[in-house]
């Protein structure tokens, strides 16, 4: 069994371990191979009795475990979004994971607590958050917007569904575009919404959606009776960053008395550019605001900052004290537990704290404007290449385009681009997935990796057409 020595021995070689597969990341197959079951075939049915010597546990660990990984950090990992880490982000989570502390009150490690406060709050002027909404940090984006909607629903009722239960309300309905994220279904499931009561509002040609048909879907919610309480404004969706225009849309907002909550989970990294501001123009009518360090801005998953106007509505949705958790300092710190759904919370803002002291603000913003430029080099070679369109009008660093051949019909370029996507990963020399766009199957490619430099970009687009070339030799 490992003791304080042998940890220390061992960790020395992990870190070692560490710094190797970093340095030699780019050339593992980014996207794992292996069949379904193949692991598990190679895992013992019983657990061991006796101890094993770590030595053995971790070589089969490179054995056993490593084929089946995906390997998110590899610089030509551009499918979904991205989950970056960054040498300050490891070493926070290494301290973490050491110190292992329960930072679910102030009391049980008040510098957890106030950390958090001050980095939520540096991270408010940079990005164009109001300075007198509060933030926190929760697991996920999902957590989050649960937590907006659920504050959303109290509220509405005066906190009757908290109290009564269902029993008196009006019937509830929550709003999003047809583009918005899974999670947004999710949390009115969870919330007891019922998903009937979720309306997908139209997007336009850009896939943002359209302020007035909001506006008419209110109305008409009304006259029959129902109570608006929630709208969703995406800031950067999921399948191509549509940016939903948060400024008329809070107008209805505020008209109609309704929560507005902004998911920024990936594109809010973005707003540490002043020149990304406009995106949230109008964010002073908005009640909630999610964004994920853990997605782009080089912080390890999990660390998504919350943002709230009212500080008061959130926790007076979710407060609750059972006399273990009294203290005498309540009130006069930030008893985090309150902001969210679970009680224990892990210490979150050293990662954060560490990466943002590494890189500095300048550092990170230098790094988003390269990748941001990347996508424009990408589009421009796109748009040279009669193999190829762009589906959408790229958004920050994602560009969605596909093969497309005068010899084909519309189904056909469809399954090509399918198989074009299938060939690239199996590969293993980059990792790409898809959308569909007004019908369309488009390649999506998000150039986002922390240590990404345009050389990789060239030599994924090189793959890309090298796979072109092959599917058209077999069409032959
Ligand atoms: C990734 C994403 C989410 C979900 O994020 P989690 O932190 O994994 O819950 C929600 N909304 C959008 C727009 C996203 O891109």
């Amino acid at each position: 069994m490992l003791d304080n020595h042998s940890f220390r021995e061992q960790a020395h070689k992990l870190v070692d371990w560490m710094a190797d597969y970093m340095e030699n990341v780019a050339d593992l197959p980014v996207k794992s191979q292996v069949a379904p079951g193949s692991i598990l075939a190679q895992l013992p049915e019983e657990a061991p009795t006796e101890s094993e010597d770590f030595q053995q546990v971790f070589e089969d660990f490179q054995k056993i475990i490593l084929p089946g990984i995906t390997h998110w950090q590899s610089p030509n990992f551009h499918a979904y979004f991205p989950g970056n880490s960054s040498y300050p982000s490891i070493l926070g989570e290494m301290l973490t994971s050491t110190m292992a502390a329960q930072c679910m009150i102030w009391e049980t490690s008040p510098a957890a607590a106030e950390l958090e406060e001050r980095v939520m709050d540096w991270l408010k002027p940079l990005m164009g958050i109001p300075e007198s909404w509060s933030g926190c940090i929760q697991d996920t984006a999902s957590t989050a917007t649960l937590a907006a909607l659920l504050t959303a629903r109290e509220q509405v009722c005066d906190y009757a569904i908290n109290k009564e239960g269902f029993y008196n309300v009006e019937r509830q309905r929550y709003y999003c575009s047809s583009e918005t994220h899974s999670s947004i279904d999710k949390a009115v499931k969870i919330l007891g919404g019922g998903e009937q009561n979720l309306v997908k509002v139209a997007s336009d040609e850009k896939l943002a959606m359209i302020p007035s048909k909001l506006e008419e879907a209110i109305a008409d919610d009304i006259a029959l009776g129902m109570k608006p309480t929630a709208v969703v404004v995406a800031i950067g969706t999921t399948g191509t960053l549509a940016i939903d225009p948060l400024l008329e849309i809070g107008k209805v907002c505020k008209k109609y008395n309704v929560w507005l909550h902004v998911d920024a989970a990936y594109a809010g990294t973005a707003l540490l550019l002043p020149e990304y501001h406009w995106m949230i123009e109008g964010i002073e009518m908005a009640d909630s605001f999610v964004f994920n360090p853990h997605k782009w801005m080089f912080t390890n998953f999990d660390c998504t900052a919350y943002y709230v106007r009212d500080k008061e509505a959130l926790l007076n949705t979710f407060e609750i004290l059972p006399e273990y958790l009294k203290t005498k300092t309540r009130g006069k710190v930030n008893d985090y537990r309150d902001w969210g759904v679970p009680l224990g919370r892990r210490f979150r803002a050293l990662k954060l704290w560490f990466v943002i002291r590494d890189f500095g603000i300048g550092g990170i913003q230098k790094r988003l404007r390269e990748h941001i430029s990347y996508a424009k080099w990408l589009k421009d070679q796109v748009e040279s290449n009669d193999n190829f369109e762009i589906v959408i009008e790229p958004v920050l660093n994602l560009v969605c385009f596909r093969y497309v051949s005068k010899e084909l019909n519309d189904v056909q370029i469809d399954s090509m681009n399918e198989r074009l996507i299938a060939q690239i990963n199996s590969g293993g020399k980059a990792y790409l997935t898809h959308t569909k766009i007004h019908g369309k199957y488009a390649i999506r490619m998000v150039m986002a990796q922390t240590y990404l430099k345009l050389d990789h970009i060239k030599s994924t687009w090189e793959v890309i057409q090298n796979c072109v070339h092959e599917l058209e030799d077999n069409l032959k």
